[in-house]
């Protein structure tokens, strides 16, 4: 079977370096078919950011390898910003927990500015480090988890969230944290989720599946939300850690050649599930590129 016509193709997760593959991977993701980005911002310079500045700095240089990947690929590029969660730990060794906690909130109130002036679309990555930290540390993670929902909420918007792999009872303390913090629990997106969730127990909160093959099979019938990432990391020193940016296209044109109710569930991870929780749908151009 093949692609429905005016089908937008989205990784809902990954990352751009400056230093790293930049728009040529953006090229890779479309030539294979994609046509929509959700970029999460990340620490591009090797150091912690230990001012405000430098995250200004850093959200620009997200921002600006989305307009590129635009106007030179032709993908339309969603920046998601946040402070990354491990920044708040090396922060916190050479500033102090006070200090490092005081900067995170500083940049995610920076981040739901940019949010509100339409030049990202959610707050993201946040949330808890997926390894054992120290206790001094574990005492300003929760505080900076509970503030970057505060924003979220704040400013209306998604909020895309780091931590460990999750099973369905993760999945609903996930949601109730998000109640606590007067945030609907399907706003909040658990990206890299590396197992199958069933959306009636699992409280809400919308699971972002990593596009593995075996996993992609076992999901591509789940009622929505849901969505497909790679969580594409552009490192140069780990090439081949993660999954290629080509292989959401991929697996999309699998799924449709897989069953022949393949082509519909397409619409859940890339349309439908953007609509639900952002609010807004990609959209194609008469010529198939993005909007
Ligand atoms: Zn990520």
């Amino acid at each position: 079977m093949p692609l429905p016509r005016g089908l937008p193709i989205v990784d809902h997760h990954c990352h751009l370096s400056p230093h790293g593959d930049g728009v040529r991977a953006v090229e890779r993701f479309r030539a294979a078919g994609g046509t929509h980005l959700f970029l999460a911002s990340q620490n591009y310079e090797g150091t912690v950011p230990l001012s405000i500045e430098s995250y200004e700095h850093q959200f620009e240089t997200t921002w600006l390898l989305a307009q590129r990947a635009h106007e030179e690929v032709g993908v339309r590029v969603y920046p998601v910003l946040a402070p990354y969660p491990v920044d708040l730990l090396r922060a916190a060794e050479r500033i102090g927990p006070a200090a490092a906690l005081e900067l995170h909130r500083a940049a995610l109130e920076l981040a739901g500015r940019w949010v509100r002036e339409k030049r990202a679309v959610a707050i993201g990555e946040v949330g808890r480090p997926h390894f054992a930290v120290p206790p001094e540390v574990t005492d300003v993670v929760e505080p900076a988890f509970r503030y970057a929902l505060g924003v979220a909420r704040d400013t209306d918007c998604p909020v895309v969230v780091h931590c460990s792999d999750l099973d369905e009872a993760g999945f609903r303390e996930l949601a109730e944290r998000a109640r606590e913090a007067g945030l609907p629990p399907g706003r909040i997106v658990k990206h890299y989720a590396r197992r199958r969730v069933d959306p009636a127990a699992s409280g809400g909160v919308v699971p972002s599946y990593l596009a593995r093959r075996e996993l992609v099979r076992q999901v591509v019938s789940s009622a929505g939300p849901w969505f497909l990432e790679t969580d594409f990391l552009d490192d140069p020193r780990r090439p081949g850690a993660v999954l290629d940016l080509a292989t959401v296209p991929r697996r999309a044109v699998a799924i449709a050649a897989d069953s022949p109710n393949g082509p519909d569930r397409l619409w859940i991870p890339f349309v439908e599930s953007v609509e639900r929780v952002y609010g807004w749908r990609p959209e194609l151009g008469p010529e198939g590129a993005a909007e």
